[in-house]
């Protein structure tokens, strides 16, 4: 699929549900969410039609996010089932990964191949703050299991925020010299209306990667294939290495391959764009696959040419990030 930009568009980041065990702050709000009930959620049968349909168009790659994806009941075999579909989609997951040290090797056994592991600090009290719950020291277990298992290349996500854990991002670079870890600084979004820090709290990625020096010296790594949009580095003789994703400052719009449908089944084209496409209503209106793919095509044409952030006329999504998926 190529969309008006010329862009090939072969990934897709399915939401499975909007429900998560954490709190963060710019995620989500104290009360959680609740607002979607069972049955506003795509089911597994939705789900997996509509990914068929997507590889049938020529989608190779498929994340599940959500929320937390380890939350929704079923999800072991939701990946065994999405792995078995034609063209066998490459599957990776982001999570938080509270739940991994119980299900890291169910989760490779199905099909998964490697997880993104949200954690933004490595100091239980400041996880405590950020997360609005208690639980660092499962999350390292959920590393340590990912990493046993072979869910590799395994990607550490760290949000640094100005004043609450800007401090701790050359700690985490360090973790790249011990272990063969993708440590990946990714700037705050200003994405939803109530998050609980400003957007004057967003370290730019010129500032992170200052940060990044004081560790040692950067030498910039070179990837095969889409490199996605991080910037990569790596420490000399380091297992690990070290990223940053300039999200906000230099949008990487130009090698944007993606796609979201959000767990209440509407396709979004673009992460910071209101624009969405519902898909659940005409699928539970018996929608034909024909109908269907036009939909997905019809997301892949409304793909704006880049997202609006820091130019006048943009507005922040009203959808928060835990209902896009990130
Ligand atoms: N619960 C899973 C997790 O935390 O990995 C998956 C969903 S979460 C919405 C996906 C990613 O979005 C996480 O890495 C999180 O740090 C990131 N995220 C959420 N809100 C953000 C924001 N306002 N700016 C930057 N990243 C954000
Ligand atoms: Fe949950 Fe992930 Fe949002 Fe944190 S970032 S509240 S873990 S969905």
């Amino acid at each position: 699929m190529k969309d008006q930009f010329n862009r090939q568009i072969d990934y897709l980041r399915i939401s499975v549900t909007d429900r998560c065990n954490l709190r963060c702050r710019y995620c989500m709000p104290e009360e959680g969410v609740g607002s979607l009930s069972h049955l506003d959620i795509l089911s597994f049968e939705e789900i997996l039609r509509l990914a068929r349909l997507a590889t049938g168009l020529g989608v190779r790659k498929i994340r599940l996010t959500g929320g937390e994806p380890l939350v929704r009941k079923g999800i072991v075999s939701l990946v065994r089932e999405l792995k078995a579909l034609p063209h066998s989609p490459d599957l990776v997951m982001t999570t938080n990964a509270l739940l991994l040290p119980a299900m890291a090797s169910e989760l490779k056994d199905a099909g998964l191949s490697r997880v993104n592991i949200s954690l933004d600090s490595l100091r239980e009290d400041r996880f405590e703050s950020i997360t609005r719950r208690s639980g660092l020291a499962r999350v390292l277990e959920g590393i340590d299991a990912a990493l046993a298992c072979g869910l590799t290349p395994l990607k550490i996500n760290m949000v640094p925020i100005l004043g609450v854990n800007d401090d701790e991002i050359v700690d985490f670079a360090r973790l790249s010299l011990e272990r063969p870890l993708e440590i990946r600084f990714i700037e705050f979004m200003p994405v939803g209306s109530s998050l609980g820090y400003g957007a004057g709290q967003r370290l730019p990625a010129e500032s992170i990667q200052k940060a990044l020096e004081q560790v040692g010296e950067l030498m910039p790594e070179q990837r095969s294939g889409p490199a996605g949009p991080a910037r990569m580095y790596r420490y000399p003789g380091a297992p690990g290495c070290v990223g940053v994703i300039p999200a906000v400052s230099d949008h990487f719009c130009g090698q944007c391959n993606r796609l979201r449908l959000t767990a209440d089944g509407q396709l979004r084209p673009c992460l910071f764009s209101e624009g969405e496409i519902d898909v659940r209503g005409p699928m539970r209106q018996g929608a034909s696959d024909e109908e269907l793919e036009a939909l997905l095509l019809e997301a892949v044409c409304s793909k704006p040419d880049r997202h609006k952030i820091g130019q006048k006329d943009f507005e922040p999504s009203r959808r928060p990030m835990h209902g896009i998926g990130g």
